[in-house]
């Protein structure tokens, strides 16, 4: 997808600190960390939030998910970890490629927002 931030991440247009890839998933450390581990998961094929997921296949989504706990292990999240997608204005989502933020290293608050 042409103008696609996250796109140009994943072509190696923009430059990205890559912790993990595979044939679906791309995995980079976020520019404005919010926690010690702070590493966004995108699915290849562009679709702009979880509200498209209808136009990737179960393959696709499920490779994010699978992704998500392969790195939290080389993260060493052992405490634990919080995984968060903001979908649409009222999540404040603000780039709009479908990505899981993994969050860790860090004691969260006990509560979401
Ligand atoms: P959203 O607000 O859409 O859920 O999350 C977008 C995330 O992308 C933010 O946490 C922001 O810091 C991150 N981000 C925005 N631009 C860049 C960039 O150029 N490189 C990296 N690595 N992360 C970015
Ligand atoms: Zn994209």
């Amino acid at each position: 997808m042409e103008n696609c931030l996250f796109c140009k991440i994943m072509n190696g247009e923009i430059p990205s600190q890559k912790v993990y890839e595979n044939e679906f998933v791309y995995a980079f450390r976020d520019i404005n960390p919010q926690a010690p581990v702070h590493i966004l998961v995108i699915p290849k094929k562009h679709i702009a939030s979880l509200d498209e997921a209808d136009a990737a296949s179960d393959r696709e989504l499920a490779e994010c998910l699978r992704a998500i706990r392969v790195i939290a292990a080389q993260e060493n999240l052992t405490g634990g970890y919080r995984v968060v997608s903001n979908c649409g204005p009222d999540a404040c989502q603000s780039v709009h490629h479908l990505h899981f933020h993994i969050l860790g290293g860090r004691q969260m608050e006990d509560k979401m927002a």
